[in-house]
């Protein structure tokens, strides 16, 4: 099964994802982790990459695609895969279309989280991110909190506020998502496979997806 997660930052795509993950094998691909983990690694790409993300602006639509057209070939994506911050423009849809075509892949679900702004910024402020980039465990000071203040439960790295969830970075960051990842919407909602959700909880939203699948 293969699955697109659309919806703003701090909408809940990647815990979202864990649940679909454990249930379908699906691996889950997040272009915000494979980048973060291209700046701490100091990569080409990395390099690029970090003052768009740290501004809160979109990464450029080539680089993405660069990155995906490599990581959707890779074995792993044969049991299924849970895209997870991308597509995030109408040419990343596109592009992803033409790729998808290639590979002979098709999407089961298109999933969009619908959530509040105000509930947004709540969620984004008080998350907390593992510093391992090969861990990368979110927690949130509020509702799911470390056992242990400031270090991560699942492997004992620091855990740390992003650069990009202060409160000025998330407004930025929510306004270039109206810009242009909300007009995905309209590419995709008469698609037969479109569900969107305005499930209040995650167990509401995981009962969503396993009725239309
Ligand atoms: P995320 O963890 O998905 O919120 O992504 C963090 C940051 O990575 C975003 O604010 C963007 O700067 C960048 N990014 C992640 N995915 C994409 C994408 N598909 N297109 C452009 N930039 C992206």
């Amino acid at each position: 099964m293969n699955f697109i997660l659309l919806g703003a930052p701090g909408s809940g795509k990647g815990t979202i994802a864990g649940r679909i993950e454990k249930h379908f094998g699906a691996i889950q691909i997040s272009t915000g982790d494979i980048l973060r983990a291209a700046v701490s690694k100091g990569t080409e790409i990395g390099k690029l990459a970090e003052e768009y993300m740290t501004r809160g602006d979109l990464v450029p639509d080539d680089v993405i695609m660069g990155i995906m057209k490599d990581r959707l070939r890779e074995d792993d994506c044969e049991k299924g895969f849970i895209l997870d911050g991308f597509p995030r423009t109408l040419v990343q849809a596109e592009k992803l279309d033409v790729l998808l075509k290639e590979i002979n892949k098709d999407i089961n679900l298109i999933v969009n989280l619908n959530v509040p702004d105000s509930e947004l910024l709540k969620r984004l402020t008080s998350r907390r991110t593992c510093s391992n980039t090969d861990c990368n465990a979110i927690y949130n000071v509020i509702s799911n909190p470390t056992k242990v203040e400031g270090i991560c439960d699942k492997c004992g790295a620091k855990t740390i506020q992003r650069d990009d969830e202060t409160e000025t970075a998330i407004k930025h960051r929510l306004k270039t998502y109206y810009e242009k990842t909300a007009p995905l919407v309209e590419y995709y909602k008469n698609s037969e496979c479109f569900l969107d959700s305005v499930a209040v909880s995650t167990d509401a939203l995981f009962d969503e997806i396993l009725n239309r699948v």
